[in-house]
């Protein structure tokens, strides 16, 4: 049986006059793999950056293993074990791979310089992207550069990942490299909350999905309860 992991419960998020979420309700239990979809500007990034402390909320609460998130800056919840990707790569051009490797290790102070290279090192083997440590990460293509993100975010052993569309761009080939790099990492019993438009990636990976429209969940099951819910066609419509 999982344990209940992340707790978001009447969650509210306005920009202005608009309600980005609109008391959001959501439990993840550890070690799912999660599709969060919907519409363009149904609020998916919106949950994401409230999660992992980049916006505030307006109402409601979120735990992460019973720890209350909001009010926590984004650091502190990447130590707690909250990690996740952004749609533009947060890469450092001028450093080189490894460095970007080792400031995304920074802030945990548990480890030491050479434990960090060393698990540095072994993130980019698995990665495929070992014999580029030493070159400026200017120089990767945008593939190798999505890869570098996904090494970064595993530096700090999060516990929960949240993944913000990323696929787009990506060439089917590398496309299946992430997709079994995502699993591995699920398997390993990381929890995985997966936003993207690619419905292939989202039917295949995930066991449950969450359909976002307008800032209300839609439609809460598994991909295909998801595939024949006619609130789930209707909200697509016209997108
Ligand atoms: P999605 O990720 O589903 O495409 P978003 O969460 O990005 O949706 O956006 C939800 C709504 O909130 C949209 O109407 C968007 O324009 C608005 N929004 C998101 N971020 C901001 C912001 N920083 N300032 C103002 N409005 C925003």
């Amino acid at each position: 049986m999982m344990h209940e992991q992340l707790d978001i419960s009447g969650l509210v998020k306005r920009f202005g006059g608009l309600t980005a979420l609109n008391s959001v309700d959501m439990t993840v239990g550890s070690g799912e793999l999660l599709g969060l979809i919907g519409p363009n500007g149904s609020g998916k990034t919106t949950l994401l950056n409230i999660v992992s402390g980049y916006y505030k909320a307006d109402g409601g609460s979120i735990n992460f293993e019973r720890r209350p998130v909001l009010g926590h800056a984004p650091h502190q919840l990447a130590r707690q074990g909250i990690g996740r990707s952004f749609q533009v790569t947060k890469i450092f051009r001028r450093l080189t791979v490894l460095q970007n490797m080792l400031v995304a290790g920074l802030s945990d102070g548990a480890q030491s310089q050479s434990e960090a290279t060393d698990r540095a090192m072994g993130l980019l083997r698995d990665l495929k992207l070992e014999r580029l440590a030493h070159e400026r990460a200017s120089s990767l293509s945008g593939g190798q550069g999505k890869l570098l993100e996904f090494a970064r975010i595993m530096m700090l052993s999060p516990k929960i990942v949240l993944l913000d569309e990323p696929f787009g761009g990506v060439h089917p080939e590398l496309k299946r490299f992430m997709h079994d790099h995502i699993r591995k990492w699920n398997d390993s019993g990381v929890t995985i909350i997966l936003i993207s438009h690619d419905m292939g990636s989202i039917f295949d990976l995930c066991q449950r999905v969450v359909t976002l429209s307008y800032g209300d969940i839609i439609c809460d099951g598994t991909p295909e309860e998801t595939r024949n819910d006619p609130a789930v066609l209707d909200a697509y419509l016209g997108d």
